[in-house]
């Protein structure tokens, strides 16, 4: 069986057989074009997770009132749902409810919440685990090229002489990739790399330069090779002139108040403002100034903080400048933490999208999307993003809400307060593989959802990939598939339009509305496309590049067949869907004038400083061999080996300042709350920093819920919260 593993936003290829004494099989698949038969240690332990302890098999239901979790049929449970939420929309509005979802959900999951939500109960108060990872990126291609696009392929890491890597961790966090980059280092040592990021993390190993960065002075970095570059006249005039705007704007700001006295390049000054040696940053920005095949791959070091969306576009600004996009080897690469975090977005899974790239804000789109759906109403604002969500459940505004597939309790910042929001709320429910989580302590209603080897779907990986998870296990106990779920609640609910009896089914329907207002589709016979007199689904008449017309009614069994396709999809080849590579190769943006934007980004500082009693700075992230809050890898003996508990990584002068020792446990307090962690002095810190992984939590550990001591901050642009960013104290416990 050809699946797709369901950690990363790499979206590795999996073929799983069963041996003769029924075990389950797992190898990398040496067809799929993301790893080619490669697989990190967690793709290759996915076996070892997918036994049934710990499983939610059946409905479980809590008394009005409280008490533990009992048995239920899947008829009450559902109309225990239905009714709920029937009941608190009809007595207080469609915005108190939400949905919180989860880029581990499928497409076909996501594309059916996303349409119960904002076209049939009519608020947009659905959004997604995705928010905490990658939506800075997607706010910052939207406001650079005009739609969330991601230009590049995979092979253009092997086609690039310069590979910067931003706030990414790339060797642990996306394993295949950074194997990809070390191949291709090795059969072209000209291939540099350099690392950029206050930890010196194991992808330095691979760096000719590291720039350990003083956190939070991305943009004054990004702002400096802006300048840099344009006072040595390494500038695309013509593609500068011809293909975006705001140029002159984006430089002054970059340049503002930096300049030496005579207007001369001030190296000191941004090197000053990032803590970095001044020599190493001229290294820096003159590799990248003469070198014409440059990627610039970020990920979470970027995209979590208050300035996120500000710093993707100083990276994106420098790319606009030197015409280094839209051709092989070169371009702003975001990698995506979540294997399906893209597709989440096709679909408009995040609060402020509607759906296929259409926006919540056009009314051409809003009526776009309710016609194709035959919906009785149309989310008509955008509806509350995550951080937004759990306050409004604290102060009794959303009053019920459905989580699906995540779990909010560790994982969100400021976790406490999500734990507030929840006792306070009047109907949770959650559908989940898994039975024992945090958050389950609050949920009024469980509904046992399939996992992983169990469900039929599609997933889009970081390079807009889409491929296949196919089931190769029964349905164990009385789970059932999410997307199914979510169709018999809004059955139940009174509404037409879910009566999809197979995924493909609804990505079908996806398809299509990929390409409502769009292009004619030759199979279909141009049905579901646009009629006559439309001018188009983009903004303004400009047309959308996400666009699936070539996977338009496949059938189950081209479904079931389908090969991994990146999109756009227009066209199709004797059945075969056509997808393409690479995106801007015309030089057309997604904006009504077909124009890439420079965004003018001034520098800002995090928004909590440090302080005489939280004087180090807290930094999170991941573990090479451990997702998310661990409640599929933790089944693995393989993957707790690696590191078996959660720690707080310092260096050692820190730890003696704060009577610490290697080995000990510590107390990490940060105004939100804290946590237990065993000190480690790894070596990769920089004085002044701290790092602790966000996977532990309390199932598994008492007080190892990092997401208790983040603070809530956001990007204002995104509303992705500041995980890189936490003043904190370490104290021995
Ligand atoms: Fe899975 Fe990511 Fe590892 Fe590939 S790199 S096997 S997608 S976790």
């Amino acid at each position: 069986m050809r699946t797709t593993c369901p950690y990363c936003g790499v979206g590795c290829g999996v073929r799983a057989t069963r041996s003769a004494d029924g075990r389950i099989v797992i190898a990398g698949d040496e067809d799929h074009p993301a790893n080619r038969g490669r697989l990190c240690v967690k793709g290759s332990a996915l076996a070892e997770t997918t036994g049934l302890e710990g499983r939610l098999l059946h409905p479980k239901m809590r008394a009005c009132g409280g008490g533990a979790l009992h048995a239920a049929s899947w008829s009450e449970a559902l109309d225990a749902v239905a009714s709920g939420f029937r009941r608190v929309i009809e007595q207080h509005g469609p915005d108190a409810v939400a949905f919180y979802v989860s880029g581990q959900l499928l497409t076909e999951d996501y594309y059916v919440a996303n349409k119960l939500m904002k076209g049939y109960i009519g608020s947009a108060n659905i959004d997604t685990n995705s928010r905490l990872c990658m939506s800075s990126s997607v706010a910052g291609h939207k406001r650079a090229f005009g739609e969330d696009l991601v230009p590049l392929c995979y092979e253009d890491l092997e086609l690039a002489d310069l590979i910067v890597l931003v706030g990414s961790n790339t060797a642990w966090c996306h394993p295949v990739l950074f194997q990809r980059i070390v191949k291709a280092k090795a059969a072209r040592p000209a291939l540099q790399v350099v690392v950029i990021d206050p930890r010196r993390t194991a992808t330095c190993e691979l760096a000719d330069l590291h720039l350990p960065l003083a956190s939070g002075t991305d943009v004054w970095l990004f702002n400096g090779l802006l300048a840099f570059l344009a006072d040595r006249g390494v500038a695309d005039a013509t593609f500068i002139n011809d293909h975006t705007v705001g140029h002159a704007q984006a430089l002054e700001v970059a340049r503002s108040g930096t300049q030496g006295v005579q207007g001369a390049f001030d190296l000191e000054h941004y090197a000053g403002r990032c803590n970095v040696d001044p020599q190493t940053l001229l290294a820096f920005y003159r590799m990248y100034a003469r070198t014409e095949r440059v990627i610039t791959v970020y990920s979470m070091g970027v995209n979590q903080s208050s300035a996120g969306t500000d710093k993707v576009n100083s990276i994106i600004n420098c790319h606009l400048q030197t015409g280094r996009i839209g051709k092989p080897g070169m371009g702003p690469f975001s990698f995506t933490g979540q294997p399906n975090a893209m597709g989440g977005r096709e679909v408009g899974g995040l609060a402020n999208m509607l759906a296929a790239h259409m926006e919540l804000d056009n009314p051409r789109h809003r009526s776009l999307v309710q016609g194709f759906w035959g919906s009785p109403t149309i989310a008509d604002r955008p509806g509350l993003k995550a951080v937004e969500l759990f306050e409004a459940i604290e102060a009794g505004r959303v009053k019920a809400i459905w989580i699906m597939c995540t779990n909010p309790v560790v994982s969100m910042p400021d976790s406490n307060q999500v734990k507030r929001a929840l006792q306070r709320c009047e109907l949770v429910v959650s559908s989940d593989c898994m039975e024992h989580t945090d958050t389950h302590a609050f949920a009024h209603v469980l509904l046992p959802a399939l996992g992983w080897g169990e469900k039929n779907g599609t997933v889009t990986n970081s390079e807009r990939r889409i491929s296949r998870q196919r089931p190769l296990l029964d349905a164990p106990g009385e789970g059932r598939p999410d997307w199914q779920i979510v169709c018999d609640v809004a059955r139940r609910m009174g509404y037409a339009g879910f009566d999809f009896a197979h995924p493909f089914d609804v990505f079908d329907e996806h398809a299509r509305l990929s390409a409502w207002g769009n292009v004619p589709h030759e199979r279909d016979g141009g049905n579901g496309t646009r009629e006559e007199g439309d001018d188009g689904g983009g903004a303004n008449g400009a047309s959308r590049v996400f666009n699936l017309t070539g996977l338009i009614g496949l059938g189950r069994a081209g479904y079931d067949a389908l090969q991994p396709v990146q999109w756009p999809v227009r066209t199709f080849d004797d059945g075969t869907p056509r997808g393409t590579e690479r995106l801007l190769s015309d030089l057309r943006f997604s904006h009504p004038d077909g124009k890439a934007r420079f965004i003018a980004t001034a520098p800002r500082s995090p928004v909590y400083a440090i302080d005489c009693d939280y004087p180090l700075t807290l930094n999170t992230g991941r573990v090479r061999d451990q997702w998310h809050t661990m409640s599929r890898t933790g089944k693995s003996a393989t993957l707790a080996s690696h590191v078996a508990e959660a720690f707080v990584d310092m260096h050692p002068d820190d730890a003696s300042r704060s009577g610490v020792r290697e080995g000990e446990l510590a107390r990490v307090s940060t105004r939100w709350g804290s946590m237990l962690a065993r000190v480690q002095m790894g070596g990769g810190m920089s004085r002044g920093s701290v790092f602790v992984p966000i996977h532990w939590n309390d199932q598994v550990a008492s007080d190892a819920r990092v997401g208790a001591v983040v603070n809530p901050a956001v990007c204002p642009v995104s509303g992705e919260p500041e995980f890189k960013h936490t003043p904190v104290r370490i104290e021995p416990f």
